[in-house]
């Protein structure tokens, strides 16, 4: 869907939000970090994971070369199926389901099968007297916490338990105590270390995430009323123009000015001109509701809106009922030469099809009605008509009369 092209809800919310809103978004913020964590190391990911089945590779050649029939013959089952396959079957899920928000589950469930493996393999070593040196665990413990994209918690969830996994296994097979303290000793610190760049890793990711996410949200909206701006607004009008291009329907735009504002601000001074500017915001975002349709601030006192697919009946009652819903609203304007009240003026434009005439001239068709509605005295709604053709601005009111 376009809106979803734009990565923010096109009516910024200026309503009191509730409890349950709050959390959902945040939980909505944690999954949009976390699709963005796996996106930016999975490049790291997959030389980790690539990496780890080279070697693992390598190791079953050497096996075969360097150690005891007896070994091998138990061994290789174990590398094969708990080691290679696993990282073979990751590493190209890596880039058939990169999108996927089960991808990082993936990962962290193959590094502890491949954690298991290792000590498993190891315990057949044991058994079979074969001089095995299991460096193959620093070095999953070391990805598992730095390298496969995996957020702090996930990595503790698989790096620890490989450790307890480490113990009771070398209780299992009687090894040397010892040989277990000092595995024990490694792997502990492995797992510590791991476990703090970790943490670092992630806070930093999350920063960088935050930053970004504000740097979009002041690139994208005003700062005054939360509204996105007219840069938005332009890209919104041509998404949207595309897409009833395609569909064969209609696209509107309607400009809104707030009458008389100099004097309003004259009068009640800049603060209170500010919060106008918010109130009628407000209504306004509340005036639309379809997932298409968008409210922006273009500067001053003036809003715009792009409505999708509305008919000229709908838009006449729509852009009519704006101008009462903001007398409604009843905010005083004592010096206003058009009522006791704040009014706005409203110019639309509707296209016929949109293939007939640009965005930029269905923007200047809005902005002559606005015109037309000040000179035929504010505070009312005026539809572009088409018969006013090519005439110019200045010429409207002649053409109309
Ligand atoms: P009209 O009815 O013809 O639209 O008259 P107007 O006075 O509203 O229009 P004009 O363009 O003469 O004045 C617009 C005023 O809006 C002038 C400017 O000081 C004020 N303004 C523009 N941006 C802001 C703002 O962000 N805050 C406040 N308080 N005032 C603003
Ligand atoms: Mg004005
Ligand atoms: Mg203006």
């Amino acid at each position: 869907m376009l809106n979803k092209a734009t990565h923010l809800p096109l009516t910024p919310s200026l309503m009191p939000r509730s409890s349950a809103t709050a959390t959902a978004e945040l939980q909505g913020l944690d999954q949009e970090f976390r699709r963005y964590y796996v996106h930016r190391m999975l490049p790291v990911a997959r030389a980790g994971i690539g990496l780890g089945f080279l070697l693992a590779a390598i190791v079953c050649i050497l096996d075969i070369y360097l150690m005891p029939a007896a070994f091998v013959e138990k061994a290789m089952p174990v590398r094969i199926l708990a080691t290679l396959v696993p990282l073979g079957a990751v590493l190209g899920a890596t880039f058939v389901f990169r999108e996927h928000r089960w991808l990082p589950y993936m990962i962290a469930a193959v590094a502890f099968v491949v954690g298991a493996s290792i000590l498993l393999v190891g315990g057949i070593a044991m058994q079979t007297g074969a001089p095995v040196v299991s460096w193959g665990l620093i070095f999953t413990t070391f990805n598992v916490y730095l390298v496969l994209g995996l957020t702090l918690r996930q990595s503790i969830a698989v790096g620890w338990p490989i450790f307890l996994v480490y113990l009771s296994m070398s209780l299992g097979f009687n090894a040397p105590m010892q040989k277990v303290a000092y595995g024990a000793m490694f792997l502990g610190f492995s797992n510590l270390i791991g476990t703090y760049a970790s943490y670092l890793l992630e806070r930093n990711a999350r920063e960088i995430f935050d930053n970004r996410r504000e740097l979009t949200r002041l690139a994208h909206t005003d700062v005054l009323t939360g509204l996105f701006n007219r840069r938005m607004f332009d890209q919104h009008l041509r998404q949207v123009w595309k897409q009833a291009r395609r569909d064969g329907t209609t696209v509107a735009v309607v400009v809104v000015d707030i009458d008389h504002f100099k004097l309003f601000n004259d009068c009640y001074g800049h603060q209170i001109g500010d919060d106008c500017i918010k109130t009628v915001a407000d209504v306004l975002v509340a005036a639309v509701s379809r997932p298409l349709d968008m409210v922006a601030r273009y500067g001053g006192e003036e809003y715009v809106m792009v409505l999708y697919d509305p008919t000229a009946r709908f838009l006449e009652s729509f852009t009519r009922e704006l101008c009462e819903k903001v007398v409604r609203v009843g905010i005083e304007h004592k010096a206003s030469e058009t009522a006791h009240s704040v009014t706005v003026s409203v110019g639309a434009a509707l296209t016929e099809s949109p293939g007939s005439i640009t965005p930029e001239q269905l923007i200047r068709q809005a902005d002559d009605a606005l015109y037309e509605a000040k000179s035929q005295g504010r505070n009312r709604a005026i539809l572009y008509r088409t018969e006013w053709g090519q005439q110019t601005t200045a010429n409207l009111a002649a053409v109309l009369a």
